[in-house]
């Protein structure tokens, strides 16, 4: 086999906490070790070996890359101390930059260098936002006490539409139709490229209802029951941090859902139910619940990380800090608005509303560069393992 090791690419890993990968000198001790790996496909030694040989195109679009959880016990056992854990990680977050659209977004969201424009982007974004809505005042306690946040961009009208949501929607609605069409993108390269690397071709295509039933949805049950987090060996308790931090989301984003559609929709023909929720409300009590969870969360996946580096098993690194970063950030300034909402306390409020704004941003615009994505690498790679093992993908290959 002719290899054309694609320097560059060795170079990057090195620097996105895959140094050790030289180190490697192909046991195997790591596939054996890996929960995850099986005996047919086994992983992640022929990783090491391609990233050794600086093998880009192989491991861009090599499920088991995605499919790799980061629990660790490969690095644990690796006598070598090559921490292949690691080195999948940087191989994602080249992945995820590969993969990601705009490019030159993608690529900033890569580095801490670019942390000031990562963060000056929204920021700029929200108080332009602020600026143009005319709001530009801090309210009265009690005005803040009737209102909340209900009235940061102002309290009159885009004609029918109360102007308050329909800056919120204008900046996050964006932000998360950036993120959504360039995972669209993202995703269907890699599928295209699993699919011709497992030589898979596209004659033998599942509908859409049989692709949904038979290969997304099973996925998406076995993510949310931690099935496969719960065979990690070594750090047993990153189920304890992942769990309620993906539950928190979920609850979030069920609140967001449920606030949309009382103030966007029902709140256009009922006026009245536009309009901040009850401390009792049981929508609010959720996310207030999803909050602690969150941050919980967010804590033992922050104080796990740490530990691991302290102990040498990880490298500390941009890719694994800035999602922990933003979502620390959400949470906080999330929970602190609110808090200081009780308080009524408006002009602290305001501020860290404004950050809070600022952080949920972030987290939209930036999910499809940054660790955030492997929620959609992950699920297309456990996808397309089970359309790989299905009638479809043998037929095709076989045929
Ligand atoms: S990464 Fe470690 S355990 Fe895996 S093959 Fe290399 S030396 Fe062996
Ligand atoms: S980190 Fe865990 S899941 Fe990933 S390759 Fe290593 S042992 Fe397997």
């Amino acid at each position: 086999m002719n290899v054309q090791p694609d320097l560059s690419f060795i170079k990057y890993l090195k620097g996105a906490g895959g140094d050790t990968l030289k180190q490697c000198y192909q046991c195997a001790t790591c596939s054996v070790t890996c929960p995850l790996s099986s005996d047919e496909k086994p992983f992640p030694r022929k990783e090491m070996i391609w990233s050794q040989w600086g093998m880009k195109d192989n491991l861009i679009a090599d499920p088991d890359v995605f499919l790799c959880h980061q629990c660790g016990d490969c690095t644990t056992y690796c006598p070598r101390g090559a921490k292949p854990s690691e080195v999948l990680g940087a191989i994602r977050s080249y992945a995820y930059t590969f993969y990601g659209w705009p490019a030159g977004l993608a690529k900033l969201a890569t580095s801490a260098k670019n942390l000031p424009i990562l963060i000056g982007i929204p920021v700029i974004v929200v108080f332009v936002m602020w600026l143009i809505s005319g709001a530009m005042h801090i309210p009265s306690k009690e005005v803040f006490a009737e209102h909340g946040y209900h009235e940061f961009f102002g309290h009159w009208g885009f004609k029918w539409y109360a102007k308050n949501i329909f800056f919120i929607v204008l900046i996050m609605l964006t932000s998360a139709a950036i993120a959504c069409f360039s995972l669209y993108r993202g995703l269907t390269k890699l599928w295209a490229s699993m699919s011709e690397n497992a030589g898979i071709s596209s004659t033998y295509r599942p509908s859409a209802p049989q692709f949904i039933s038979r290969f997304l949805w099973p996925s998406l049950v076995e993510i949310v029951k931690h099935s496969r987090f719960r065979e990690c060996g070594t750090n047993t308790n990153r189920v304890t941090g992942h769990l309620p931090l993906m539950l928190a989301f979920i609850a979030l984003f069920i609140v967001t859902t449920w606030s949309l559609l009382k103030n966007d929709i029902i709140g256009l023909f009922a006026p009245s139910w536009i309009g901040p929720m009850h401390i009792w409300d049981p929508f609010k009590i959720l996310a207030n619940v999803a909050a602690i969870a969150l941050l919980f969360g967010i804590y033992v996946l922050w104080t796990n990380r740490t530990k691991s580096e302290q102990a040498g098993d990880s490298s500390k690194t941009f890719y694994d800090w800035f999602l922990i970063w933003e979502i620390a950030a959400v949470g906080i300034t999330g929970l602190g608005a609110e808090i200081l909402r009780w308080l009524n306390i408006p002009t602290l409020g305001y501020i860290v509303y404004f950050c809070h704004l600022v952080a949920v941003m972030m987290l939209f615009l930036y999910l499809p560069y940054t660790k955030f994505a492997h929620i959609a690498y992950r699920t297309t790679a456990m996808a397309f393992e089970k359309f790989r093992e299905s009638a479809f993908g043998k037929t095709a290959v076989e045929g």
